[in-house]
This record gives structure tokens, sequence and C-alpha cells, in this order.
């Protein structure tokens, strides 16, 4: 079983590289909140334990969340092996998995990480802005409109919401780097780290991640 897990804070493309990886490797992109997601709408056991935290705000303890993932990896298309995105969240969750993989004679494979400088990500999550009228979705690097400020579809001013801003941006991800940095470090201690630069275009990160999981990057 080839359990590999990906790492990358948000604006690092985590998600659409999972999916990639995934489709290239014929495994199961498993995104925890997905998963928490069908657990709970699925009524399970772990579903409804996890939903009476979720429900008030708390956070779902870890032996909650690792039961998720265990029985998610228990499911006959993660024979071969899972990508796991969003899971372990923390050095203890990533101790705790290696223990429970463990104890199916399993490891993880290899934990990519994802590495895209901090002012890098503020620009690219600080970039999105919102039309007026309709809501109609911007970034300033990734998807300008033609005319600066105003919206392709309406013409409606566009603005960039609170949430957005740069210094919401870098408060909310200093506090979300810290764990993530932990989780890095937990794996390159176990040796099956692999850091890939960022920094790039979708295809050039792809690849990149292909080849640290050993598989050539060329199309079938
Ligand atoms: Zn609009």
């Amino acid at each position: 079983m080839r359990v590999i897990v990906l790492i990358g804070a948000p604006g690092a493309g985590k998600g659409t590289q999972a999916g990639v990886l995934a489709e290239r490797l014929g495994l199961p992109h498993v995104a925890s909140g997905d998963i928490f997601r069908a657990a709970i709408r699925e009524g399970t056991a772990l579903g409804l334990e996890a939903s009476t935290y979720i429900d008030r705000g708390a956070l779902v303890p870890d032996e909650v969340t690792l039961g998720v993932i265990s029985a998610r990896l228990s499911r006959p298309d993660a024979r071969a092996g899972a990508i796991l995105d969003g899971f372990p969240r923390t050095r203890a969750q990533a101790e705790a998995f290696d223990r429970a993989l463990a104890g199916r004679g399993n490891r993880v494979e290899r934990a990519l990480y994802i590495e895209v400088g901090e002012e890098e990500l503020v620009r690219r999550l600080a970039g999105r802005r919102i039309c007026r009228s309709a809501g109609h979705v911007y970034h300033e690097t990734a998807k300008p409109p033609r005319r600066p400020g105003r919206c392709d579809i309406d013409g409606s001013q566009l603005e960039q919401r609170d949430d957005d801003r740069p210094e919401t941006v870098r408060a909310r991800l200093a506090a979300q780097l810290a764990p993530m940095l932990d989780v890095v470090d937990h794996y390159r201690g176990r040796d099956v780290l692999a850091v890939v630069d960022g920094d790039r275009s979708i295809d050039e990160v792809g690849r990149a991640l292909l080849r640290a999981l050993g598989t050539a990057p060329t199309a079938r």
C-alpha cells in the first residue's frame, strides 16, 4: 500500500496537485475535509462523533480524525494506497498516524512538501477580487479582468474582501504555518520527506512531485 502525504500551505496548490497525482498514480485523492463531510453524510459512528465537535465549532480530537482516516484507507479503492491531502495537520497526528500504519505493517512512503515562500503565498491569497454587484471572482495575477478594477461580465467595480487583505492573510498564515512545518520536520526525521519548489507552474510542480515519487513524469 502506497501512503503518500502531500503537505503545503493554503495557496500552495496542494489540492490541485493531489488531484493530478491521484489520477497519474491511480490512487484515490483523500482530502480530509471531504471524508469528514462524507462520514457525516453517511452517518457512520465516527462521522456522528465528529459532527458533535464540528457542530459546536470545536476541534475534532485526534483519535476521531485518525479513526475517520483509517476507515477511509480500509476501503477497497484504497487497497493500493492513497494520496493524503490535509492530514496529518500536526506533529501529534503524524505520530499517531505512523503508529496506526505500523499496526498494519505499513508506513508513509513519501511526504511531499510543496514549498512556497510566505510572501508569495500572501500575494496569491490576497490577490482575490470580487465584483460588487454579483460576486464574480477574479485574481490580480491568476485571473485578471480585461479592464482593471471592473467586472468582465457586468462592468461593476471589483473590491477586496476584508478577509483577503494582506495583513489578514499574513496573520492567518502565521497561525497555519507553524503546525505544518512541525509535520514537515516530523517526516524529515523519518527520512521520507521530499521538498518540491512550489513557486513554478502547476505542470512543473506536478512533474517534480512525480520525480520525487520515482515515477517518470512523462504522460502515458
Ligand atoms: Zn460581476
